[in-house]
């Protein structure tokens, strides 16, 4: 799928960035702005709410193909999209479905696969998952278990028998379709017997058991598959080529992964903590421990955006960038951790309190407190996974020092 169709000047991109702004600010509700705000937990209706306002725009999935309702957008224009969003509290979106399982099917899928599935990814009547990991396998994902052997039922339908489990499936309790790596062929290379299956989520034999998080919010599951049936027509790509199919995603939207825009945010949210707290009677702001950390912060996020622009810069003038876009997730996601660890620390104790309801909707603060102490726990704990989802960071070190300095 090409990213990048046309390409834009200066001007009208800006001129974009004010039709995004002036977009988001009437379509987006100020409640479910306000929750992001404030770090709070969005519901499955508010985040589906939000996505029809965008699909009625137009703009839930720009960058997917003409053919496919998309808008054929620059690389640039979509990072503008993204940015404005982020910056004006915009709910995420349709990753899994919208980035991930729509472009596979659109570039591996068959015809009928792709006439039936993303329609409904379209008018987001499907909602995906991604059944990747499993208990013995994360980093070292070709060494997956979970097994499909092909068998011809009675009526002469050709399926697979799937068992086995997934884990850290991120929001599968509200999934209607789960795309698997399964293995296909025991005898191959690990990474060469493995095919890649849509199932339905209603099959018989699927369970799903919640995990609730450190942080006490429930994002992750386990997903069992017990002689689950699945027709071999929903296979994408030849039997035994799904680790192909698995890593062409990692090639997509490699400069995002450095989540600059969304630093900016997390690291406006702490100016406007500080603008509220005191300590020692001066406000936090000028507290010398705060103000240095702060700044430090500061000073990482815009050495970040610099290497964004140059890679940007390079891609643009038509230079296909290497694995050193790993050192982007590297550093964006280390700084969101350390942006939350700071926000935390600013509200002092008051973040310790726990109260499950106040993740949902903003609360009335207690006397003397932030009205963002409720969820920085919560979230602080939440961003621990964004040096370990995507590659973690001890990988990523390794394919740096691998690939890129040749140690
Ligand atoms: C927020 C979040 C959302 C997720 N959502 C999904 C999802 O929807 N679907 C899905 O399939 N999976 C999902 N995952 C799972 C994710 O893909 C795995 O957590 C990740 O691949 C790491 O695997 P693991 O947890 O098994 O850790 P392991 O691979 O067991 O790693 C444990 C530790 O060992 C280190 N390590 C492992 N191998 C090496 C090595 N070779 N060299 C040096 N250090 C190493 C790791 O860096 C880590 O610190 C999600 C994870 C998170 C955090």
């Amino acid at each position: 799928m090409s990213e990048s169709i046309t390409t834009d000047s200066e001007a009208s991109l800006e001129a974009f960035r004010g039709e995004v702004r002036a977009f988001v600010a009437q379509a987006l509700p100020e409640t479910v702005r306000e929750k992001v705000r404030l770090g709070l937990e969005v519901s499955k209706d508010e985040m589906i709410a939000w996505q029809h306002r965008l699909a009625e725009r137009g703009w839930l999935a720009p960058h997917w193909p003409r053919d496919w309702q998309g808008l054929g957008w620059s690389a640039e224009r979509r990072a503008v999209f993204q940015e404005e969003l982020v910056l004006a509290h915009a709910p995420e979106t349709g990753g899994i479905s919208i980035e991930m399982i729509g472009p596979i099917l659109i570039r591996y899928g068959t015809p009928a696969q792709q006439q039936y599935f993303l329609p409904r990814i379209l008018n987001l009547e499907h909602w995906w998952c991604q059944g990747y990991s499993e208990p013995n396998a994360g980093s070292d994902l070709a060494s997956l278990k979970t097994h499909a052997v092909r068998k011809t039922r009675a009526d002469g339908t050709e399926v697979y028998v799937v068992n086995g489990s997934k884990i850290w499936t991120s929001y599968a309790q509200y999934a209607d379709w789960i795309f698997c790596l399964v293995r296909t062929d025991s005898a191959a290379r690990a990474q060469q017997g493995i095919s890649f299956l849509l199932i339905d989520m209603r099959s018989p034999g699927i369970s799903v058991r919640p995990l609730v998080g450190i942080h006490g919010w429930h994002l992750f599951n386990q997903v069992f598959f017990d002689d689950v049936e699945v027709p071999v027509d929903h296979r994408v790509g030849d039997e035994n080529a799904g680790w192909g199919i698995a890593k062409s995603l990692l090639e997509h939207e490699r400069l995002n992964l450095a989540r600059v825009a969304e630093n900016r945010r997390r690291l406006a949210k702490v100016r406007a903590i500080a603008a509220e707290v005191e300590e020692a009677g001066q406000p936090l702001t000028e507290r010398p421990w705060f103000a240095r950390r702060f700044r430090e912060l500061d000073v990482r996020l815009e050495a970040l955006a610099a290497t964004v622009l140059r890679f940007r810069q390079r891609a643009r003038a038509g230079e296909r960038l290497g694995p050193e876009t790993g050192m982007l997730k590297l550093l964006g996601s280390r700084l969101i951790q350390d942006i939350e660890n700071l926000a935390v620390d600013a509200l002092g104790p008051g973040t310790l309190a726990y109260d499950r309801a106040a993740h949902f909707e903003p609360a009335a603060p207690r006397a003397g407190q932030s009205a963002y102490a409720a969820a920085a726990s919560a979230r602080r704990f939440v961003t621990r996974g964004y040096t370990i989802a995507g590659g973690s960071s001890e990988i990523q070190h390794e394919l740096l020092a691998k690939q890129v300095l040749g140690l």
